[in-house]
Formats: structure tokens, C-alpha cells, sequence
């Protein structure tokens, strides 16, 4: 036996989701070569985009129709023509802090909670996503910043949750994601770790093993938080993927964009609720598109917002109807409509 082998420290072979996540879309030439793109069709799309290049894993790509322009995943990953308009009233950082940075390691708060960017990097690119204009993506998360972010935590008695959020979270491996685990639970006054992340949809294979027996083994009330917008985005391995984490969680959780043509009507929403439910995922929060410049062609004006969730409302339990929500600079939380 070689010493590699019997010392597997020494050499770390990529993990499933490690090597599947190498194999993802990463050009719109690929993408639309894979889907069947007609040549007309092709005319009505960017075929690049410099500072959001588009990011798709096979497996979120598989679930999309072939050479249809309006299947309501293709929008949300392929660049469209009108991403390169600024409408009047959208901005590249539409939450106008000056000093809003999305830099992995900084922690933001809401009363009782610390919310921690663990990392820039996601498996896929939302083309509404307010982080479109930002140029760092992949930025790495710094070791040593998050201890200290967390160890700052314990001299604030208040906190009673830790969110760790991105980028995308589970991004990170295994042995990262229980090194910050452990240093939560370190926080006597936490009893809550929320985890926010799409990753369970993009790339189901994530929730592996090793990631369940880390969620098993805490004493932390683990929350999980998914984002999916459409029931399509849901095949039989997210439901597995889904169902594997529940059996490690407190609470799983839907939070959705209203996002026009994807899943502004009463039947897509009322579908995504119902599907989700009967993975174990309760709706939480339906947002409001963040007014992000390149993303105009997807929002969907306040008061048909108000409309659609009312609807739900009338046809549906009270728990299968999301919060709709907007964010707002220097809130205290999210501003219920
Ligand atoms: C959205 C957000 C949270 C989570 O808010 P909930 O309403 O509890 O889901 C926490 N901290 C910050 C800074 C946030 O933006
Ligand atoms: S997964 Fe979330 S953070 Fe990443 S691009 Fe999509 S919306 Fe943005």
C-alpha cells in the first residue's frame, strides 16, 4: 500500500458533487449547444456576459426543455438581450450603502441574529441576482476572518441564531462546514444555525453523506433554508436530496423571487408550494425583485404582486402562502407588503 492511500489527509480526491460541479455550463455557447438552441432563437440572447458569466450545473440544465426560450428555468439562467438596458429606478448596488460589500467573512445583523457571507461563490447564476454586478463572485473565504467574526459573537448575549449564508454555503466542503459548526456551537447563548442555500436544487448531490452526519451530529437546531422559484426545478433527486435533510433538520424552508414570466401567475406559485410541501418545505418569503440593474425584464409591479399573493391566499392552507417581502436599506428586517 502506498502511504497516499493509506493516509487519505495527504491526497483528496474531488467528492461526487466536487467533480460534477467542475463539469458545469460555464459559457451561454455551451449551454445553448446543449439545449438545442435554434439560431433564431439564439438572436434574442447574449451569447456572453463579461462580469456575470453564465453558470449552469448539468443536473439544473437537464431539467430545462430543449430549444425553448420561455421554459421558466432557461430564463432564469441564460443572459437575455435586455440585461444590458439600465432602466431609470435600477441601480448596481440597488441597497445604496456605500459601504455594502458582499466580501466573504462580514457578518450583518437583525436583532438575535448574525447572518455570516461564508463565501462569494454559487453553483449557478441567477441572472436577477443583485450580486450580478459585483466582480468578485469567487472570492475565498479567509480562515482566519470567520473565526474571528464567530468569536466576536460571544460577547454579545443577544444572539440567538447564526446564518450561514453567501454566495451559497454549501459551497464549502465538508471539513470547512464542521469547523464552522463547531465554532458556533462553542456559542453558549446560540441554539439555532440556519444554512441558506440553493445548492439542494442546482446540485442535489451536495447532500451527501459526510454533509448529513456534520447536521446530525450538532446540537444546534439546524433551519434550512432553500431558494426555488419554479415546481420544474424539482425532480426526484432534489426530492431525495431534500427528504435526506430533513431528517437532520428542525425546519425546511422555501424562500422564492417573484420573477416575471417564471412564476408570476397563481398556478406557478400554487404549484411550487404545493410540491415543496410534499418534500417536507414550507414557503417562507416570496421577495420582491431587488431593482438591480440588467434585471428590469424580470420584475413584476408591486400591486400584481399583492394580487397573486392575495389569491393564494383565498385557495390555499394558511401555510402553503409565502410572506411577500421587500429589502430596504437600513431596515430592521425585511419589509412585509
Ligand atoms: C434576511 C436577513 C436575515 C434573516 O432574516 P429573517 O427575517 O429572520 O429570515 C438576517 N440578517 C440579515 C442581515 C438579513 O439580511
Ligand atoms: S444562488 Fe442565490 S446568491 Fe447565487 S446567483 Fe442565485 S440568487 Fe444569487
Amino acid at each position: 500500500m502506498s502511504i497516499i492511500s493509506q493516509n487519505p489527509s495527504l491526497f483528496e480526491a474531488p467528492t461526487v458533487w466536487q467533480k460534477q460541479l467542475s463539469q458545469m455550463f460555464r459559457s451561454a455557447a455551451d449551454l445553448y449547444d446543449y439545449l438545442e438552441i435554434s439560431q433564431e432563437n439564439r438572436k434574442k440572447l447574449l451569447l456572453q456576459h463579461e462580469n456575470f458569466p453564465v453558470r449552469v450545473t448539468r443536473a439544473y440544465a437537464a431539467r430545462i426543455r430543449k430549444n425553448d426560450i420561455h421554459d421558466p428555468l432557461f430564463l432564469q439562467v441564460a443572459p437575455q438581450r435586455a440585461e444590458l438596458e439600465t432602466l431609470p429606478g435600477y441601480h448596481t448596488e440597488p441597497l445604496e450603502e456605500s459601504d455594502y460589500v458582499i466580501e466573504p467573512g462580514v457578518l450583518q445583523k437583525y436583532q438575535g441574529r448574525a447572518l455570516l457571507v461564508t463565501t462569494g461563490a454559487c453553483a449557478i447564476h441567477c441572472r436577477y441576482c443583485f450580486r450580478r454586478n459585483f466582480p468578485y463572485q469567487e472570492h475565498r473565504l479567509n480562515q482566519q476572518r470567520w473565526q474571528q467574526q464567530i468569536g466576536n459573537l460571544a460577547g454579545d448575549p443577544g444572539i440567538r441564531e447564526v446564518i450561514l449564508s453567501g454566495g451559497d454555503p454549501l459551497m464549502l466542503s465538508n471539513q470547512a462546514l464542521a469547523d464552522m459548526i463547531g465554532h458556533v456551537e462553542q456559542l453558549s447563548q446560540v441554539s439555532t444555525l440556519r444554512l441558506h442555500t440553493r445548492l439542494p436544487i442546482v446540485l442535489p448531490t451536495r447532500i451527501d453523506q459526510g454533509l448529513l452526519d456534520t447536521l446530525a451530529a450538532s446540537s444546534l437546531d439546524i433551519v434550512v433554508v432553500i431558494h426555488s422559484n419554479h415546481a420544474n426545478e424539482l425532480d426526484d433527486s432534489v426530492a431525495k436530496a431534500l427528504r435526506d435533510l430533513a431528517l437532520v433538520s428542525t425546519a425546511m424552508l422555501n424562500q422564492a423571487v417573484l420573477l416575471a414570466d417564471v412564476n408570476d401567475n397563481v398556478k406557478a406559485l400554487t404549484e411550487l408550494n404545493q410540491r415543496y410541501f410534499s418534500e417536507g418545505v414550507l414557503p417562507y418569503y416570496l421577495h420582491l425583485l431587488d431593482k438591480v440593474s440588467g434585471t428590469h425584464q424580470f420584475a413584476v409591479p408591486v400591486q400584481r404582486a399583492k394580487a397573486l399573493v392575495e389569491a393564494l391566499r383565498q385557495q390555499l392552507p394558511g401555510y402553503l402562502v409565502p410572506k411577500l417581502v421587500t429589502e430596504a436599506p437600513g431596515h430592521a428586517s425585511k419589509l412585509p407588503l
